[in-house]
């Protein structure tokens, strides 16, 4: 490492590490519950919400709470990349480290693992958790944070680790040439297709399948309405739907990112006439109706990763001025990566676990943390590389059903 760079590379945290965790979605919060367990840190957390509103209903991945090899490799779609992608030593590490992650953690992460759960509920628990905690405190701070005061705020031997989100607050930053382009070159970007996401509560129990998107979709030629695999779940009273229709560029530009169920039908009859075909097959089948009205919001489906995912590069380039050059940053969840398709939670908590992991090291050189986390990332991203595409293979395929020469176009067999 270039002398300048601040730390020789053989350098290690000090004893006693002040670490900044920015951003107290689930992510972030889920960072400073694991360290917080830990003498060695002094947690400071920082949020610009007030309150937890995100009610959407999520799930969280088994592999988070595996036991074994067998079972952290379970699923049967990203089992195999699994295998192909780490190593046995790699695997094992992780699932040693998840033995020592406290209890009442534990407990949380395995209740959410069985069944669905608010978005919010999962925020509030953890930061429930955080401050039932006496031993460690963590120090908040609310408000929104600039780059700057992110960099301000580092002194020699501070951690900041950026759970901002998609929107990452410090992910430009990261890049060594950040200012020469158009403010993305740390981003690697995907747009996989526009789509919008709708969802609403039905009265009665409802559950979907593969046939049930098919069937119900058979009249639907075009934006095919998919409540994306476990995307239904019925807490005994009522089924929490959350569908996706793809929408086209056009679609997208002309439609507010928020909306209902009234509006769409104004504005967008054809694909308000496939959700609602979809839905009136649904209430035939189990005589329900559906409570309240549709939520609906826009969204552009991007696969995205940060190229850089910490401070390495610019620890490597010797720009020893660059604030971020001479303390390790690391990016975790959304702000390190993100998939529209699934469990974009899960690899954010298992990100955040590693990272927990690696910093607890007390004798690992503060370079090789830095690689080791770059390329546990890089493993995770690839990870969800094939996952995704999978998804919009199948997805592509779905949508041509019926169309005998446009599914065989599609197929690309060797
Ligand atoms: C419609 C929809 C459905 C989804 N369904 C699922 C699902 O079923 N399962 C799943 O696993 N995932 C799902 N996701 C994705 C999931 O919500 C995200 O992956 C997850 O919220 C990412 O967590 P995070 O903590 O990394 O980021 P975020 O949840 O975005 O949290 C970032 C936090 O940082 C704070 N923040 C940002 N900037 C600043 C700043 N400058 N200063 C201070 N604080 C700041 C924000 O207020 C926020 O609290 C879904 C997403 C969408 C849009």
């Amino acid at each position: 490492m270039p002398p300048h760079a601040g730390h020789p590379v053989s350098e290690t945290l000090p004893p006693q590490v002040r670490v900044h965790v920015l951003g107290a979605g689930p992510v972030g919060l889920a960072a400073a519950a694991l360290l917080q367990s830990s003498d060695r840190f002094s947690v400071h957390l920082y949020e610009k919400r007030r309150e937890y509103t995100r009610t959407r209903m999520v799930q969280l991945a088994p592999y988070l709470v595996a036991d074994s090899i067998a079972s952290y490799c379970n699923d049967y779609i990203d089992g195999e990349s699994v295998e192909a992608i780490f190593e046995p030593s790699e695997l094992a590490e992780g699932l040693a480290f998840r033995q020592s992650i406290p209890t009442d953690l534990m407990e949380l992460l395995r209740g959410w693992t069985v069944g669905f759960c608010p978005l919010n509920a999962i925020e509030r628990s953890l930061s429930d958790l955080i401050d039932a905690r006496h031993a460690h405190p963590v120090t908040r701070t609310a408000g929104a944070i600039t780059a700057q005061d992110a960099a301000t705020m580092l002194e020699s031997g501070d951690v900041l680790i950026d759970c901002t989100g998609t929107n990452s607050l410090l992910r430009e930053s990261l890049a060594p040439n950040a200012g020469a382009g158009d403010g993305s070159a740390n981003t690697f970007k995907l747009r996989l297709e526009y789509a919008i996401v709708v969802t609403f509560l039905y009265g009665h129990a409802y559950d979907c399948n593969e046939y049930c998107k098919y069937y119900k979709n058979i009249d639907n030629a075009y934006y095919k309405f998919i409540p994306a695999v476990k995307r239904t779940f019925y807490d005994g009273h009522v089924t929490h739907v959350t569908g996706i229709v793809n929408i086209t560029a056009e679609d997208f530009e002309r439609m507010p990112s928020r909306f209902d169920g009234a509006w769409l039908r104004g504005n967008f009859p054809q694909v308000a006439q496939s959700m609602d075909r979809f839905i009136a097959k649904v209430k035939t089948e189990t005589n329900g109706e559906i409570v309240g009205d549709l939520d609906i919001i826009r969204i552009p489906l991007d696969l995205y990763r940060a190229r850089n995912s910490t401070s390495l590069s610019l620890h490597l380039a010797g720009t020893g001025e660059h604030p971020f050059a001479r303390s390790p940053v690391f990016l975790v969840g959304d702000a390190a990566m993100g998939s529209p398709y699934f469990q974009s939670i899960s690899l954010g908590f298992e990100c955040a676990m590693f990272l927990a992991g690696l910093l607890m090291q007390r004798d690992l050189p503060l370079a090789q943390m830095l690689a080791r986390y770059e390329q546990f990332a890089y493993k995770q991203w690839l990870r969800v590389y094939m996952r995704s595409k999978m998804i919009k293979h199948n997805k592509d395929l779905f949508e041509r059903i019926g169309d005998t020469f446009a599914l065989l176009e599609q197929l690309h067999i060797y």
